[in-house]
């Protein structure tokens, strides 16, 4: 179909071991690392373990999972970076914006005066 799971996307790659990550959480079912192209200090990456495409394709099993730790490091992250709010973002398909098709939240730190890049 074209909107398979691909085995082969990065993050598999990163949750095989295959490709390194700085990680700052690890369970069972969930990794988060830091993104390499963060969007400001300290945007952490959220992913399940399961192999899911993105949020169309997942179990509501795999969200129940992933969706307290992304609070979890909105939580850490914000104290971690003395952040003043966090903005959580998730894209699914292409024309979305999505680039790596594991499911995945972003967790982006937000400063006063300091809006995101375009
Ligand atoms: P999206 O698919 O939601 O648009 O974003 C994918 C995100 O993954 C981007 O923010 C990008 O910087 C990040 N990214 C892409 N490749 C790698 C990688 O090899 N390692 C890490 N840590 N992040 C990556």
């Amino acid at each position: 179909t074209g909107h398979d799971y691909d085995p082969n996307n990065i993050f598999a790659k990163i949750l095989k071991g295959e490709i390194p990550c700085h990680r700052v959480y690890e369970d069972d079912d969930t990794l988060a690392f830091m993104d390499v192209m963060p969007q400001t200090p300290g945007h952490v990456l959220v992913v399940p373990k399961a192999p899911s495409r993105n949020l169309l394709d997942a179990d509501a099993a795999v969200l129940s999972k992933v969706i307290p730790v992304v609070q979890k490091l909105a939580r850490a992250v914000k104290d971690a970076f003395d952040a003043d709010g966090i903005t959580i973002t998730q894209f699914n398909e292409a024309p979305a914006g999505q680039t790596v098709f594991h499911l995945h939240f972003h967790v982006i730190p937000r400063y006063e005066n300091q809006p995101l890049k375009p």
